[in-house]
């Protein structure tokens, strides 16, 4: 197809290995843990997913406790942080009794996958927001926003060249587009700087409603807490990085969530954060949980407690560059 069309931008070519009806990766594959491609914070420890089961039970109480209300998670994988999320919450049966779960999952495959984890929930799926019933909601995003398609501009001498992708040699390659756009900001001749319309669509969307329905949302994902010049984009198979030309449809594609550009979008609503996951973890309690599940754990999985903990919390590895946020409405 591309072959046919000449170059197309970046973010299409994105969309298209992510998204396509038949080819896309998230419609064809089973990305999702050591088997698959990558490994996501739920995948890891129990622990995350009952964590962020017990911030909507507190937010929901800070809410003023509505009934009924939607539990929206966006882009839910396995179905893992819901389904211990929702064990966790029957700790406050009020809520568990209130909540409907929502989630928003574009690809067949996972859904299929979802639907069996969450069996007997009495769980509803969408492709988008349009479709939630009215009212309040409390919705969690961890490791969606990254997964939408992004944009790369490349600074050259008469200003910010689009980049694309075009179809020769048997091979996808890069190009520039030809006029410069109009992007206007400080760089350095080779400087990369990313845009995701798609995102910040997403989060207006998210804000609109919270503004409407009232609720809060929780996002989670990693990226920088300010806009900045950078080539974030990165292809990941069978957890090893590789060209994000080398094997489109097979391969994971995400780039980096720029989070001042995700609050710029959600107007009228109030930020709150972001914070560093680790910080928000342990001040959820995550140490007092793993020394719970260690109480009554064999000496094998009370390592395994041992080193999810380090996975999620250490800086050098999910700690620092997954970032959370809040919004609620002002
Ligand atoms: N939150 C999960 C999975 C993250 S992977 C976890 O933490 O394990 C990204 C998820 O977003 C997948 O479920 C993918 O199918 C879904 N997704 C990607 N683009 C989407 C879109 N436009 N709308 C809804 N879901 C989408």
């Amino acid at each position: 197809m591309i072959a046919e069309s000449g170059p197309i931008p970046l973010a299409h070519y994105m969309a298209l290995c992510l998204g396509d009806a038949e080819f896309g990766y998230y419609t064809q594959r089973e990305p999702i843990g050591a088997a698959g491609d990558f490994v996501t914070a739920p995948e890891i420890s129990q622990m995350f997913g009952e964590l962020i089961g017990l911030w909507c039970a507190v937010t929901w109480r800070q809410l003023g406790a509505p009934a009924p209300v939607n539990l929206v998670e966006l882009g839910p994988g396995r179905g893992t942080l819901m389904k211990d999320a929702l064990r966790a919450i029957e700790a406050e049966p009020e809520f568990s009794a209130a909540l409907t779960p929502h989630l928003v999952e574009t690809g067949s495959r996972l859904r299929e996958t979802q639907q069996q984890a969450l069996a007997g929930t009495g769980a509803i799926w969408h492709n988008d927001l349009t479709t939630l019933p009215p009212g309040p909601l409390l919705l969690l995003a961890n490791e969606f926003f990254d997964a939408l398609p992004a944009q790369q501009y490349e600074k050259c001498a008469d200003g910010w060249c689009e980049r694309q992708v075009t179809y020769s040699d048997d091979a996808f390659q890069a190009v520039l587009a030809e006029a410069p756009s109009a992007l206007d900001r400080a760089g350095e001749v080779g400087d990369v700087f990313e845009l995701a319309p798609a995102r910040t669509s997403y989060m207006a969307d998210v804000a609109a409603r919270l503004n409407t329905q009232g609720g809060a949302a929780l996002i989670i994902d990693y990226g920088h807490v300010e806009s900045a010049n950078g080539d974030t984009l990165q292809a990941v198979r069978a957890h090893q990085a590789q060209s994000i030309y080398a094997e489109p449809g097979l391969a994971d594609l995400t780039s980096h969530v720029d989070f001042e550009a995700l609050c710029e979008a959600a107007v009228g609503v109030q930020a709150h954060g972001p914070v560093t996951q680790a910080s928000f973890l342990c001040r959820l309690g995550i140490e007092a949980r793993a020394a719970a599940l260690r109480r009554s754990a064999t000496p094998e999985q009370a390592a395994d407690i041992g080193s999810a903990l380090q996975r999620l919390l250490n800086p050098q590895q999910m700690g620092q560059l997954f970032k959370v946020m809040a919004f609620s409405p002002l």
